[in-house]
């Protein structure tokens, strides 16, 4: 997971101290996983034939932002073919030789799951092209001119590689995933029903009411609702409360500031940016990310994604643009101009 400054939010996408408990929310079969119907439609088809054929499942690209599931998903496709996983990342493959050692210990028919593929070096972007195509190891032996290259055969397996960002993956490397799924946030109800099967797992009593409550805060993210969940049951527990009632959680979620759709202070700094600092008109990400000081990738990866979902802001050639909506639930909406109104027509 990218670590940046937005891990101090409580609302960050990406993995901080205190969800290493995941793997017990983590559903383990595809009927679990709720939500992402199209995606789970297709993959038990491919799964089926795959096992059908009695051959490797053709390698998945898995992308959407952080905390939707891919790595989630990746274990219950595993689980789903009867094979086992292996677990890695971009960056942490350094040198060919690290993805030789991995790569030669996969099984037969097993998944290697490469986490953050678009941040895999280019020596080991070009080995994995004939690893991915023909299961052939091409490797360098030796130095000078005395080096000899070798090809090393492996055994057919799968590699499902994870991105938050299919844009920065290299045209052939995108090219040899036989399937390409992309992860949408999640509706409310879906969060609801994720909300209600954690608090099950942790015996935390919800009432339906305030699952919806803390779903419809979870910025469209699983693994952002499940962390809002556990915060709030704090409160309930400093309280004195067996269980989490509405109120409670209403008042824990707006101490943490976040608000009615889950925006935190760093997306209304940024909307407020957009509307009044640059007066509503279209701005390029990298002036907004130096305006809000942010990485322009967290900006693209995190913040963004859910206010394109709100309607909140648009992209356009010339950059984003704040959209009436989000004006409205700002109570900015005398600062509308004829080129927002322009937008709605
Ligand atoms: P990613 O790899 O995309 O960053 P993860 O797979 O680590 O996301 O998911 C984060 C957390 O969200 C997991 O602990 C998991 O319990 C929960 N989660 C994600 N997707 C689902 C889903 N479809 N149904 C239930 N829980 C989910």
């Amino acid at each position: 997971m990218i670590k940046d400054n937005m891990d101090d939010r409580i609302i960050t996408n990406n993995q901080i101290d205190g969800d290493e408990a995941e793997n017990s929310l983590r559903p383990k079969i595809l009927s679990d996983y709720i939500g992402q119907d199209k995606i789970k439609a297709n993959l038990s088809v491919f799964i089926e034939a795959a096992k059908k054929r009695g051959q490797p499942l053709d390698h998945v690209l898995l992308y959407g932002p952080p905390g939707l599931g891919k790595t989630t998903l990746s274990n219950i496709i595993a689980n789903e073919l009867g094979v086992s996983i292996r677990i890695t990342s971009g960056p942490a493959i350094e040198r060919v030789g690290d993805l030789a050692a991995l790569i030669t210990n996969v099984g037969e028919g097993d998944v290697l799951f490469l986490d953050e593929i678009h941040r895999i070096n280019k020596a080991v972007e070009e080995v994995l092209y004939p690893v991915m195509e023909d299961f052939a190891l091409d490797l360098i032996i030796g130095k000078g001119p005395s080096a000899k290259s070798m090809r090393l055969n492996l055994k057919p397996f799968t590699l499902i590689g994870a991105t938050t960002r299919a844009g920065q993956l290299t045209g052939p490397l995108r090219d040899r995933f036989g399937i390409i799924l992309r992860l949408e946030l999640y509706t409310n109800e879906e969060l609801d029903k994720i909300v209600r099967r954690s608090a099950k797992i942790l015996d935390i009593e919800a009432e339906k009411d305030t699952s919806l409550e803390i779903a419809s805060r979870s910025r469209g993210t699983p693994r952002i609702a499940n962390r809002l969940l556990k915060r709030v049951r704090d409160f309930a527990v400093v309280a004195g409360d067996s269980g989490i009632g509405l109120k409670l959680a209403k008042k824990a979620l707006d101490s943490m500031e976040i608000d009615n759709l889950g925006l935190d202070f760093t997306d209304r700094r940024m909307l407020e940016t957009m509307i009044k600092k640059f007066s509503g008109k279209a701005v390029g990400l990298d002036t907004i990310a130096a305006a809000i000081n942010e990485e322009t990738v967290t900006i693209e990866d995190v913040i963004e994604p859910y206010l394109l979902q709100l309607g909140f802001i648009a992209r356009t050639p010339r950059g984003r643009v704040a959209m009436p909506l989000a004006y409205k639930h700002l109570g900015l909406e005398s600062l509308i101009s004829g080129q927002q109104v322009g937008f709605l027509e």
